[in-house]
C-alpha cells in the first residue's frame, strides 16, 4: 500500500517548501523506497507557461512538455522520481476538469459543488501516483494555511486520511519562528496560530518543520509541541542556510526527520546512504578553482527567473570543484553601457532563454563581445537565436538580419517559424514542448561533451534556426553540430576556431543535477576555468620577469 505524506505551509510564503518537500523526497529514496512527488497549486491559472516569470520565476518543463511551478525543478533535482503532467495540478485545471465532466453530462444533473466535487477531483488526481511499485507519494500544497484560495485542497488532504487510513497518511506543515531582535528572542506564536487554522479545518499536523534564522531551544520545541499537540521530536528545526541549498537535508537528518517518518509511517527501508550527498558539500566546501560567469538576461534582479540556469552552472561548479561567481546582469545595461566596462571581466558568457523583443540588442551585443575575446559563450534557446543574428549580421554580412519573432519585416530572418511549428495548436500555442531528440556531429565539442552522438533534451520554444540559411553560415566557420535525426531542425550551432561556443536550442539546465552535471554546462565551465588559469598562468609570468 502506498503511503502519503503531505506537505503545507504556514505563517508566510516563500518558506522553501518545494525545497523541504524535495529533500524529504530523496532522505526517502536514500533509505532505498520508491518516491513519486507531486504539487498543488491554489492558483486558478490553468496554464503555467503563460506566468509572469517576475510573479512566478521560470516555467519548469518536464520530458513530457507540461510547462509546471519551478518547485518541479527542485524535485528533478533532488530525486529520481519520474515527473509527468500529473505532478503538477492547479485549482484552474481541476476546476476546469470537473466543469468538463460537467458539461459532458457525467454528474447526471446533481448540484455541482466544492465538496465532494471540486475535492473527489483533487483526490482523484493525488490517487493517480500511487501504484504497487511506490512506497511514497510526497503531495505538496502551494500556498500558505488560511489562503481561501487553498481551502478545497486542505479539504480533500483531510479526506483523505479517512478514505485510506490514518496509518498511511502523515501531515508534514512548515512553519516560520522568527527572531524578534526587540525582544532578543524567537517567537513560536505565528506557529501556534498556523497550527490552529490547520486543527479548525480538521488536519492535526504530525510533524512539524520549523523554518529560522536561528536554533530554537529545547523548551521553544517543548512549547510549540505543547501548544501544537505534536510530540517534541517531531518538532524539526530547519535553520536558514547560507552556504548552499544542498545543505538541507543533511540538516533535516542531523534533526531526525527521516527515521521519524519512516517511523510513523512504518516504512520498511535500508540504512541511509548520503555519501553521493556529503559529497556534493565536499567539493562546494573545498574548492580548487575560482571563477565568474556572467549571465546576460531580461530578468537579471530575479532569482527565480533563471533558477535552473544558476542551479545547472553550480552543478558543474561542482563536477569542476570550483567556486563560481554568478554576475546577473541585465542586457539592458549592456545596450546602454556597451559590453566591456561590464563583462570583461568574467570567465564565461552564458544567454538564457527568453521571450519579447526587451534586451535582446544587449545580448547580441553580449555574443559579440564573447565571439571576438574569445571568451567561452554557451546560448540556450534564445540564446542560441541571437548567437545566430549577431553571426549573420557581422560575420555572413547579413545586413539587419533578425528574428522574425522581433522584426517580422527583416530582409534575412535568420530565425523564423518553420511550417511544422504552425502546424502545432495544443498547448502553449504553437510552442515546440518536451524532450527531442537530436543527433551530434561526432567532430563537435557538443560530442565530445556528451561522450556520445545520440542525445535527447527538453524544448520549449516556437522559432528555429532558417534552414534557407544553412549553407552560407556553414562556408562561413559555422557548424551546426546537433540536427534533429530527420536532420529538418537545428538544435545546436558552434564555432570550431573559438575557444569554447556552443549554442543549443533546447533547455539543457532542466537535465542537469548535482549529483550529475550536465554534460554541456560542465563543458562550458570547464572552459571557463581554462581561460581562468591561463589568464593567472599568464599574468604570474609577467610578475615574475
Ligand atoms: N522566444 C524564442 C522562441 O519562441 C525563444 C524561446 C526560449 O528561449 N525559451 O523561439
Amino acid at each position: 500500500m502506498t503511503k502519503h505524506i503531505f506537505v503545507t505551509g504556514g505563517v508566510v510564503s516563500s518558506l522553501g517548501k518545494g525545497l523541504t518537500s524535495a529533500s524529504i523526497g530523496m532522505l526517502l529514496e536514500r533509505r532505498g523506497l520508491s518516491v513519486r512527488m507531486q504539487k498543488l497549486d491554489p492558483y486558478i491559472n490553468v496554464d503555467p507557461g503563460t506566468m509572469s516569470p517576475y510573479q512566478h520565476g521560470e516555467v519548469y518543463v518536464l520530458d513530457d512538455g507540461s510547462e509546471t511551478d519551478l518547485d518541479l525543478g527542485h524535485y528533478e533535482r533532488f530525486t529520481n522520481s519520474p515527473l509527468t503532467r500529473d505532478a503538477n495540478y492547479t485549482t484552474g485545471q481541476i476546476y476546469l476538469s470537473v466543469i468538463e465532466k460537467e458539461r459532458r453530462g457525467e454528474f447526471l444533473g446533481k448540484t455541482v459543488q466544492v465538496i465532494p466535487h471540486i475535492t473527489n477531483e483533487i483526490k482523484s488526481v493525488i490517487h493517480k501516483l500511487a501504484a504497487d511499485d511506490v512506497d511514497v507519494v510526497i503531495t505538496e500544497i502551494g500556498g500558505t494555511v488560511g489562503d481561501i484560495e487553498s481551502q478545497p485542497f486542505l479539504e480533500a488532504i483531510r479526506q483523505f486520511s479517512l478514505d485510506v487510513g490514518k496509518e498511511n497518511c502523515l501531515y508534514i506543515h512548515l512553519t516560520l519562528v522568527p527572531y524578534l531582535k526587540a525582544a532578543a528572542e524567537l517567537k513560536t506564536k505565528p506557529t501556534q496560530h498556523s497550527v490552529g487554522q490547520l486543527r479548525e479545518i480538521g488536519i492535526q499536523p504530525d510533524v512539524l518543520i520549523c523554518r529560522c534564522e536561528r536554533s530554537i531551544s529545547r523548551e521553544d520545541r517543548e512549547k510549540i509541541g505543547l501548544f501544537c499537540n505534536v510530540p517534541l521530536e517531531a518538532v524539526i528545526e530547519e535553520k536558514d542556510k547560507d552556504f548552499s541549498i544542498y545543505e538541507v537535508p543533511l540538516s533535516l537528518v542531523d534533526h531526525g526527520l527521516d527515521e521519524l517518518i519512516v517511523k510513523k509511517l512504518q516504512l520498511p527501508t535500508e540504512t541511509l546512504d548520503l555519501d553521493i550527498w556529503r559529497d556534493i558539500l565536499h567539493r562546494l566546501r573545498n574548492p580548487e578553482h575560482e571563477i565568474s560567469i556572467a549571465v546576460v538576461g531580461k530578468y537579471a534582479e530575479h532569482v527565480d527567473a533563471y533558477k535552473s540556469i544558476y542551479e545547472a552552472v553550480d552543478h558543474a561548479g561542482m563536477h569542476h570543484h570550483a567556486q563560481i561567481r554568478i554576475g546577473r546582469i541585465h542586457s539592458e545595461e549592456i545596450e546602454r553601457e556597451g559590453p566591456e566596462r561590464i563583462l570583461s571581466g568574467y570567465d564565461g558568457i552564458l544567454i538564457p532563454g527568453g521571450f519579447g523583443e526587451r534586451g535582446i540588442e544587449g545580448k547580441v551585443e553580449a555574443i559579440r563581445f564573447a565571439r571576438e575575446r574569445e571568451i567561452p559563450f554557451f546560448g540556450i534557446c534564445l540564446g542560441m537565436q541571437c548567437a545566430v543574428i549577431e553571426y549573420g549580421r557581422s560575420v555572413v554580412k547579413l545586413e539587419d538580419a533578425h528574428s522574425t519573432e522581433f522584426d517580422k519585416d527583416t530582409p534575412h530572418p535568420v530565425i523564423c517559424l518553420l511550417d511544422e511549428q504552425k502546424k502545432i495548436t495544443h498547448k502553449g500555442g504553437t510552442m515546440r514542448l518536451g524532450t527531442q531528440p537530436c543527433t551530434l556531429d561526432e567532430t563537435s565539442r557538443s560530442a565530445i561533451c556528451y561522450g556520445r552522438e545520440d542525445i535527447s533534451e527538453r524544448h520549449r520554444h516556437r522559432y528555429e534556426f532558417n534552414n534557407v540559411y544553412r549553407q552560407q553560415f556553414t562556408a562561413h566557420g559555422m557548424l551546426f553540430a546537433g540536427l534533429s535525426p530527420d536532420e529538418g531542425l537545428v538544435e545546436i550551432v558552434e564555432l570550431p576556431e573559438h575557444p569554447w561556443f556552443v549554442a543549443v536550442q533546447f533547455h539543457p539546465e532542466f537535465k542537469s543535477k548535482p549529483t550529475a552535471a550536465q554534460p554541456l554546462f560542465a563543458g562550458f565551465v570547464g572552459a571557463a576555468i581554462e581561460r581562468r588559469s591561463k589568464k593567472t598562468g599568464a599574468a604570474q609570468e609577467v610578475e615574475a620577469t
